[in-house]
């Protein structure tokens, strides 16, 4: 599985002859082509991104050795279609990373650069939810750890102290005692899950927590919950512990984490939009946010997965720039045309550390050019003057 260090590493990665070669492949479902129709599309996008690289005049020999093994792959990658896949190589540079991807990409392709293109990856990487699910009753816990599409269920336990007393107590006589005695054995089994859940939190990997539960056990169960784990509870659902099954378990969270993750982005594009407007800490639209970045001011780069915006960059100096031209207008240098500039915004954000949200349709965030910024500051707001006033 990806992690965000794979990103930030690849993020870094630079090759100045321009052999930097980016493989996306994105299965067809239902499978529309045969299979060789498939594998000569592959075969053309590989030459032409060979033709592509002799156009610009880089060292297309070394690219070539990690295009042609990438169509030694198209076999396998066609015979399973349920995963996509990633490749960043540069033979010259020792380096070949591959990834196996929920099929989550807009599209195969195949791009030779001066870095690796990023903007799917990381796309794909926001959209992966990585979550623990924990069952609870009064007797009973399982917890699960959803990452990926996948669930995979990690502790399962019974309260011991609870199966153990059912033969004691008997008609009205005991009932009180015996009533007490079980709320006491519950509230203990409360704090061993709970216990359990912070340890699962610990060890890393998971981000969110949902809890799955009837309505009784809620009000019991939450108070015993860590702190750091309610931090990070984004809801509950109702579901029977002992009966449910790992499908039943996975689809009522993901409801939650999904419908927990659209609130959250909807809230910040009404927030760029509100602070943009009032001439605040926002910034909207390709001009004002290319202008934010080269200012150092931004926080958050929220960008549409349908992005795309032809551009050119400097690599001597990194300037972007939305207008095509053959010179860097900061330094003089050569520019080099890109396909789409979001790949190259995506880059720099990974590189400086920058949050990175993606946004799915979203009307508003079309209308606002698919593109904005939450800032930590404004440079034009922030002299020293106005301070000292
Ligand atoms: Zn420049």
């Amino acid at each position: 599985m990806i992690t965000k260090s794979d990103i930030r590493e690849l993020a870094n990665f630079h090759s100045p002859e321009g052999c930097a070669v980016t493989f996306y492949y994105q299965p067809t479902t239902p499978p529309n082509r045969s299979h060789r129709e498939g594998t000569i599309l592959l075969k053309d996008r590989v030459n032409n991104a060979l033709r592509e690289a002799e156009r610009k005049g880089s060292n297309h020999k070394q690219a070539r050795r990690d295009l042609e093994r990438i169509l030694e792959m198209t076999d396998e990658l066609r015979g399973d279609g349920r995963r996509a896949k990633a490749i960043f190589a540069c033979a010259s540079k020792g380096v070949w990373r591959e990834f196996d991807l929920p099929p989550m990409l807009h599209r195969t392709n195949l791009i030779l650069n001066q870095r690796f293109h990023l903007k799917p990856l990381a796309a794909v990487f926001d959209g992966i939810q990585h979550a623990c699910v924990a069952l609870v009753d009064r007797s009973k816990a399982r917890v699960f750890e959803i990452s990926g599409g996948m669930i995979v269920e990690k502790l399962d336990f019974i309260n011991e102290l609870t199966r153990r007393g059912r033969s004691d107590g008997f008609g009205g006589y005991d009932a009180g005692h015996a009533e007490r005695r079980v709320m006491n054995e519950a509230m203990q089994h409360y704090k061993v899950v709970s216990d359990a859940i912070a340890g699962h939190f610990q060890s890393g990997g998971c981000e969110k927590l949902v809890v799955g539960c009837h309505d009784d056990v809620w009000s019991e169960f939450e108070p015993h919950l860590h702190r750091y784990a309610r931090q990070r509870l984004v809801g509950r659902f109702r579901i029977d512990a002992k009966t449910a099954n790992e499908r039943e378990v996975h689809d009522a969270a993901m409801e939650i984490l999904q419908a927990n993750d659209d609130g959250r982005k909807q809230e910040m594009i009404t927030e760029v939009i509100g602070e943009a407007h009032r001439n605040g800490r926002g910034a909207i639209g390709l001009r004002r946010v290319l202008r934010s970045i080269e200012a150092g001011e931004v926080q958050t780069l929220m960008i549409a997965s349908s992005f795309n915006a032809p551009g050119v960059k400097c690599y001597h100096c990194g300037h972007m720039d939305y207008h095509i031209a053959p010179d860097c207008v900061m330094c003089g240098k050569p520019n080099t045309e890109l396909e789409d500039l979001g790949d190259a915004i995506v880059g720099h954000a990974v590189r400086h550390g920058l949050e990175l949200v993606y946004i799915g349709d979203d009307e508003q965030f079309d209308k606002i050019g698919r593109i904005a910024a939450l800032l930590r500051f404004r440079a034009d707001q922030s002299t020293p003057a106005k301070v000292a006033v």
